[in-house]
């Protein structure tokens, strides 16, 4: 199938993309890396009046450190981001989940915003993003806020994102210094490499005692708990049972749950185990 048609827009500026956006409103859609929403288009899942490219917005192709977060611009790839020399250092978990989002050629494309935008349930950036606590930097024409990861992100494909507000930004807390703290581990299950999670876990040592733990894959949005680090193993198998999973033609809510239990072990034995270890 091909979309209908549309009207191509490409700003120079933030200004002019939030200028555009408040005139075309939900008739618009902002065109990232188009690795999602052109798939749409073309299957008309999604229907737009108009696609504003921000790609060659050069004022949003930055990757910030502000010291306790590092903020990622609009039009940063996710490849460009792979490759930024102290991801490693100060983002370990999304070090470790990166490579798993989709493939060398599609990560040339896809945004790290974009795929945060996009919000699939199954995507590993939405994910990392939850268990890290981050932050999704808002603008319009009406000024700019920040939302919480959690509070972003509502449903499967669905999120706060007014249609005239454009992401300016993502904002991913920085590793916490040195030893246990920077402990990490980053797991799932996906029919092929590169393919969308089945189930993703990703853990983070918060301090001595306490884990945050993610899944994704398991409900419409990225779930994240604390859980104690002495008794991980009781809180996953706890968790496990709570979890309502759904079922599509990937796997039932049974396999999911299954996933989990088998998945976030391994996670969290990796974020505990070697400094800064991760899989
Ligand atoms: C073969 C293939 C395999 C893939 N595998 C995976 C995978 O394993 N894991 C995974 O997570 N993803 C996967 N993807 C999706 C890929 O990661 C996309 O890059 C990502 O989902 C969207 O990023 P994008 O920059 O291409 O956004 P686009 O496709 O341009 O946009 C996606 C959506 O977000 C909106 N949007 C984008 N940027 C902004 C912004 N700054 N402000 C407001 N709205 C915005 C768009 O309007 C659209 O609704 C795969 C894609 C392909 C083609």
């Amino acid at each position: 199938m091909k979309p209908r048609p549309f009207d191509y827009l490409r700003p120079d500026t933030v200004e002019e993309a939030v200028a555009l956006l408040a005139e075309y409103g939900e008739e618009a859609r902002v065109l990232a890396g188009g690795q999602s929403l052109v798939p749409m288009l073309n299957l008309r899942i999604v229907e737009a009046e108009a696609l504003i490219d921000i790609s060659r917005i050069t004022a949003l192709d930055v990757i910030r450190d502000h010291g306790q977060t590092i903020e990622i611009g609009a039009v940063v790839t996710q490849n460009k981001l792979m490759a930024w020399p102290q991801l490693q250092q100060k983002l370990p978990l999304v070090a470790a989940a990166l490579p798993h989002v989709g493939h060398f050629q599609t990560r040339n494309k896809g945004t790290v915003c974009g795929s945060i935008a996009h919000a699939d349930p199954s995507s590993e950036l939405p994910l990392a993003l939850a268990v890290l606590g981050g932050e999704v930097v808002l603008t319009s024409k009406r000024g700019t806020r920040v939302l919480a990861a959690q509070d972003f992100q509502k449903d499967m494909l669905t999120t706060a994102r007014a249609a005239d507000e454009l992401i300016a930004a993502v904002r991913f807390p920085v590793a916490n210094g040195s030893g246990i703290e920077r402990g990490v581990g980053f797991r799932e299950v996906a029919r092929r490499h590169g393919d969308f999670a089945i189930v993703a876990v990703a853990a983070v040592v918060q301090d001595q005692k306490t884990l945050r733990l993610g899944v994704g894959g398991m409900a419409g949005r990225p779930m994240v708990r604390q859980i104690p680090a002495a008794a991980a193993a009781d809180a996953i198998a706890a968790w496990a049972d709570a979890l309502e999973g759904y079922e599509d033609l990937h796997a039932s809510a049974a396999m999911r749950r299954d996933l989990f239990r088998n998945l976030a072990p391994l996670a969290v034995a990796a974020a505990t185990g070697e400094r800064g270890g991760q899989v």
